[in-house]
């Protein structure tokens, strides 16, 4: 199958998932830490096509409770096939241990699943890597598909499963909630068509709305559905935080004390960092927001730019070319959070000068 017109899946790789998974008992799936819609909308999906076309027994594991914001993408009977190591230590663990194959996803190794890094290192089991970040850790995983040049996970599982023997090339062959939760995967990592989109992402969106997908129901579950308290905190932001550097920086920092005024839950911040790019001068965006002794940091560039590169240089992160993340720990990188703005402003113009 190729993918963008040059790309192909490999049908050797093919032939041995179908014979990894052919020979698997109890399969497990997991995804980076603080899962969002294309973590999690691939594992649903991988899930639904490995119990309902191969007849596996499979759950997926994530090292953090899955935000409110995108839970609507679990069909509710899957509820209980979900371990979530921060909750439910022992059985999360005991299900990866009696895995005889695991796959990762979204996910450039296991390092970035956090809580649960340590019990798959630890794994005899097959690995398997599906993912779309730069520099996958291969030598983790027996068999690895990894594409850049692609939009999202969703859209990769999606050009694989097409390969798979019970699919052949045929979407509607496709459990529907798989297609469901690949559409929704797509749709939160291109930002509803907004960024990494392909021509093949296209052809994949026109491909599962002809299977049957519900794609406003889909848009309205993940851009309709916020709490108030979203829309509010995103007007303080930008109009009160926002600060604009000389360099054409945009930053916000989101401190303790404004998360828990406006009451934010994980997830609810989840767009903003993109919004100040909306502006002509502002060439790269950060959004900072504090936790327990650092602070999460959301990167996005203009293309020239490379949010992946400043997250590595000096926020212990990492991701896509233009969309990254990482943390900003205190007092490791600076000596007290209140020093984080002036650590921005100082590391960036260092940043672009390059
Ligand atoms: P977000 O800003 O939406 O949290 O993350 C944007 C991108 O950066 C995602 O692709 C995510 O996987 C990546 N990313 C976020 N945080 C980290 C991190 O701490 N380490 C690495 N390597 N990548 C991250
Ligand atoms: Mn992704």
């Amino acid at each position: 199958m190729k993918i963008n017109g040059m790309k192909t899946i490999e049908t050797s790789k093919v032939a041995i998932l179908d014979h990894l998974i052919g020979n698997a008992v109890q399969i497990s799936l997991v995804a980076h830490t603080r899962e969002d819609g294309d973590a999690l909308g691939s594992c649903i999906a991988l899930m639904h096509y490995l119990s309902e076309c191969r007849n596996c027994n499979v759950g997926i594991t994530f090292s953090d409770p899955v935000p409110d914001s995108i839970s609507f993408i679990i069909p509710q009977a899957d509820r209980n096939r979900i371990f979530i190591k921060s909750k439910d230590s022992t059985s999360t663990t005991e299900w990866i241990k009696n895995s005889d194959l695991v796959f990762c996803i979204d996910c450039n190794s296991f390092s970035r699943t956090d809580k649960l890094q340590d019990v798959y290192a630890e794994s005899k089991a097959k690995k398997v890597l599906i993912d779309h970040h730069p520099s996958p850790d291969s030598a983790e995983f027996d068999l690895s598909f990894s594409e850049t040049e692609i939009s999202s996970t969703a859209e990769l599982l999606f050009y694989i499963l097409l390969e798979m023997p019970e699919i052949n090339h045929d979407a509607s062959k496709l459990p529907i909630a798989a297609s469901n939760s690949l559409m929704a995967g797509m749709t939160t990592d291109t930002n509803n068509f907004a960024n990494s989109t392909f021509p093949s992402t296209l052809n994949m969106a026109s491909q599962l709305l002809a299977a049957g997908v519900n794609r406003d129901e889909i848009l309205s579950n993940l851009y309709n559905c916020y709490r108030e308290n979203r829309v509010r905190i995103m007007g303080h932001m930008l109009k009160d935080m926002m600060v604009i550097t000389k360099k054409g920086v945009a930053y916000m920092i989101l401190d303790k004390e404004t998360i828990d005024k406006y009451d934010v839950k994980e997830g609810e911040t989840e767009g903003f960092v993109n919004i100040p790019l909306s502006i002509k001068k502002v060439k790269m965006s950060i959004l900072l927001k504090q936790d327990e002794g650092y602070f999460r940091v959301s990167i996005r560039s203009k293309k020239g730019i490379s949010a992946n590169k400043c997250a590595i240089e000096y926020f212990n992160g990492g991701g896509h070319e233009m969309a990254a993340g990482g943390k900003l720990y205190y007092p490791k990188d600076i000596a007290q959070s209140s020093m984080a703005a002036e650590y921005i402003e100082r590391v960036t113009v260092t940043f672009l000068n390059k």
